[in-house]
């Protein structure tokens, strides 16, 4: 069924779109993110996306404030149970194909509680830093002898500076304005041999996930996954 979209396309800005899913979320009082969506392919450009209500805004509160990642046990993202544990080291290791020098500068963008952080560093690498916007989060980080600051991709912590590899493992599947996103991704990246290294969920991902009795779609979704790349274990895109 077609129609116009709440959200114009986060791509090429177009308003026309097929509904594809109809979501509703049970949530608790006072979550600043929508209750329901419809997931739509933009009639345009064919990108499917959340087509939420919730604003960039309502992201970064439910990121500092509603965040899922500050549980431990629970939660992906913390290295805490064996199949995170070794989703994390595998990412680790691919990171430690493309990225030689030890000692380069790498940023964990959205780290939650630090485990790719600690991959990382099991694996040599000596100049860490994540960014997360939740304080909890941050404070896990640095009980790991990690660095972490608050912040996000809207809003940088102070004199952050740049990175030889900014990392986004899971994270641009969430993030609402994929523009305002790719240019504070390009500022936090060196110019001079400075790379992204990006990890979105694809088929394969959401298949192990769905196995896991988890959910494939959450209130903060904002963009959907990629169909093509499924092939690729854990929907690796690699971009140095
Ligand atoms: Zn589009």
């Amino acid at each position: 069924m077609k129609g116009l979209s709440v959200r114009n396309c986060p791509i090429c800005g177009g308003a026309e779109v097929v509904i594809l899913h109809r979501q509703k979320f049970a949530l608790l009082e006072g979550h600043p993110l929508a209750d329901g969506y419809d997931v739509v392919c933009c009639v345009r450009c064919g990108f499917v996306y959340a087509d939420t209500t919730a604003t960039k805004e309502d992201y970064e509160r439910f990121y500092a404030e509603f965040s899922k990642y500050e549980d431990r046990q629970f939660t992906s993202g913390a290295g805490e149970t064996p199949w995170d544990a070794k989703r994390l080291q595998d990412t680790a290791r691919q990171i430690a194909v493309l990225v030689a020098n030890k000692k380069a500068r790498i940023l964990d963008m959205g780290c939650a509680n630090g485990g790719l952080l600690k991959s990382l560093s099991q694996l040599g690498f000596q100049n860490l830093c994540g960014i997360d916007p939740s304080p909890v989060c941050v404070e896990n980080v640095k009980r790991l002898g990690l660095e972490a600051r608050v912040g996000s991709l809207f809003n940088l912590p102070a004199e952050i500076g740049q990175f030889d590899c900014v990392i986004l493992s899971h994270v641009l599947e969430h993030v609402q304005d994929l523009k305002s996103a790719t240019q504070s991704i390009s500022q936090l990246t060196k110019s001079e041999g400075g790379g992204i290294y990006v990890e979105v969920p694809t088929l394969l991902f959401i298949l192990t996930i769905r196995l896991r009795h988890s959910r494939t779609l959450t209130p903060s979704t904002s963009i959907t996954f990629p169909l093509r790349p499924y092939r690729t274990c854990w929907g690796l895109w690699v971009i140095l």
